[in-house]
């Protein structure tokens, strides 16, 4: 018996964008929002996942998760390193310098795959979203001759600070003179030179400059990957215009045509397709019980602590946190990810669990979205990464910035500076500064200016995703017809 064509002609018609995020959580989750809103608007997508994510997701999500549907479908590529079936975040250089030098190939033959229209009964290649991370599509994009779109995941500000990479290194401010310039005030160094972030010190750029290293790995990867945005046919950004203007308008002098899409999760609640609903991101199963629990709780009252899907700490790090949480006196809503203490499990003193257990909850991973809306949270510990900021932000939700690494720390101080939304937290954490920053988050004078100025960000964010006016809702528009239907 021959095969069956399941797919008719008005499906093969479609454009189709292939979509591939970087194997990273905080990745993921904004490029599958992306695609969603594509699919919505008449894309085929085909979503490419690496094997080593595939394979967590189906743990996390079920084995169904993945099937997706005739005009949204999951392909995997082999991410080049070495085979493991732990449940986390790999390790960061080490997945840059492996996507670099080995996912061009499978990417190619995959693409060749979905090309060969009679067997893969799906429409040609018209374009590529790509990670801003993952340059190396550029090739295939050029051979195939179709747009490649360049997704940076990070703020506008965390990009422009990469941007500018190559200029610390030409003035001499990297690589580190010395180990001691990491501590001894050197990083207070104040820049004026950087339009967009005057004044910035060089402690809130990001981080990978801090290394006495000359051939620092993710220093060299990021001058790499910026210099090759200059060549995608566009650059999509998950923020909205009046949150990182005066950014915004310093990056569009250094990169092709910017498109400002954010925040994508409201964006994506345009959508009103059962479908697209059921697919997901998270690579951790999430746990449901926290929001029951947020039930209970009365408006504004419980601290929300989450350091993301990468950030690691000490175990005494992690004590600090608790105690200084447990002596705020504060209801809190703590997500401690099973690999969070490196190299160790993450165990909470016993004493601490017995003190707290009336107003405290523990858990190991959340849906963070539906967390962050809910009317009881307060105010959010946070790593500061973007996603989690830009979810905050959108809920109104005002926060403490504990940055670990990469831009956490640009987005930190534009938390503090600029949007008036965050106050920093010492990485060298004490509980006397937890418990202090917590009390004013939540009952203090600072957190009710901070709460008030989160709420006007919060309208300035939904009016950007506005239909039919807002200017990211519009944008996503002008990305589809300016761009990729240019082919
Ligand atoms: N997230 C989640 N549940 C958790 C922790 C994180 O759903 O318990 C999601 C969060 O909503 C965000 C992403 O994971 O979309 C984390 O991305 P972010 O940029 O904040 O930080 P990263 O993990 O990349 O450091």
């Amino acid at each position: 018996m021959g095969s069956i064509r399941t797919t008719d002609h008005y499906e093969l018609d479609k454009p189709h964008a292939v979509c591939i995020p970087y194997p990273a959580q905080g990745h993921i989750n904004p490029m599958l929002k992306l695609a969603k809103i594509l699919n919505h608007k008449g894309f085929h997508i085909t979503f490419v996942n690496t094997e080593y994510n595939h394979r967590r997701l189906l743990k996390s999500r079920g084995p169904e998760s993945l099937k997706g549907f005739p005009s949204f479908r999951f392909e995997t590529i082999p991410d080049g390193l070495p085979p493991c079936d732990a449940d986390s975040t790999q390790d960061i250089s080490s997945l840059c310098e492996s996507t670099t030098n080995t996912c061009l190939g499978p990417f190619k033959k995959l693409l060749e795959k979905l090309n060969d229209t009679c067997s893969s009964n799906v429409p040609p290649v018209s374009c590529i979203i790509s990670d801003g991370c993952m340059s190396f599509t550029l090739a295939t994009a050029q051979d195939l001759g179709i747009p490649d779109v360049f997704f940076w995941t990070p703020s506008a500000c965390g990009v422009l600070g990469y941007m500018h990479y190559r200029d610390l290194a030409e003035k001499g401010y990297f690589p580190l003179k010395d180990a001691s310039d990491l501590t001894n005030g050197y990083l207070e160094t104040t820049l004026d030179w950087i339009p967009g972030m005057n004044g910035i010190r060089l402690r809130d750029l990001p981080s990978f400059l801090r290394s006495t290293n000359p051939d620092e790995y993710l220093f060299k990867f990021l001058i790499q990957e910026t210099d090759r945005s200059r060549f995608a046919s566009a650059i999509v950004i998950n923020t909205f215009d009046s949150l990182e203007k005066e950014v915004l308008e310093s990056l569009q002098t250094l990169l092709p045509p910017i498109y400002t899409i954010g925040p994508l999760h409201f964006l994506v609640k345009h959508i009103e397709d059962k479908n697209l609903e059921c697919l997901g991101s998270n690579l951790w199963k999430e746990d449901l019980k926290c929001l029951e629990w947020l039930d209970s709780k009365k408006p504004n009252s419980v601290v929300y602590v989450n350091f993301g899907s990468i950030t690691v700490m000490t175990a005494n790090q992690l004590i600090e946190f608790a105690w200084g949480l447990a002596n705020s006196q504060m209801e809190f809503l703590w997500i401690i990810r099973p690999d969070i203490v490196s190299g160790e499990q993450a165990i909470l003193p016993s004493e601490f669990v017995e003190e707290t257990k009336e107003r405290g909850m523990l858990s190991s991973w959340c849906p963070q979205e539906q967390v962050l809306s809910h009317p009881a949270i307060g105010g959010f510990l946070t790593h500061s990464g973007w996603n989690s900021t830009l979810e905050s932000i959108g809920n109104g939700v005002p926060m403490i910035c504990w940055p670990f690494f990469a831009e956490q720390q640009t987005n930190c101080w534009f938390k503090c500076t600029h949007w008036k939304i965050g106050m920093e937290i010492d990485n060298n954490v004490k509980r006397d500064e937890v418990e202090s920053l917590v009390r004013e988050l939540m009952v203090g004078e600072k957190g009710k200016e901070m709460k008030k100025k989160a709420t006007e960000w919060k309208k300035l964010a939904e009016d950007a995703a506005k239909r039919p006016t807002g200017s990211s809702y519009m944008n996503i528009d002008k990305l589809i017809n300016e761009i990729l239907f240019k082919h």
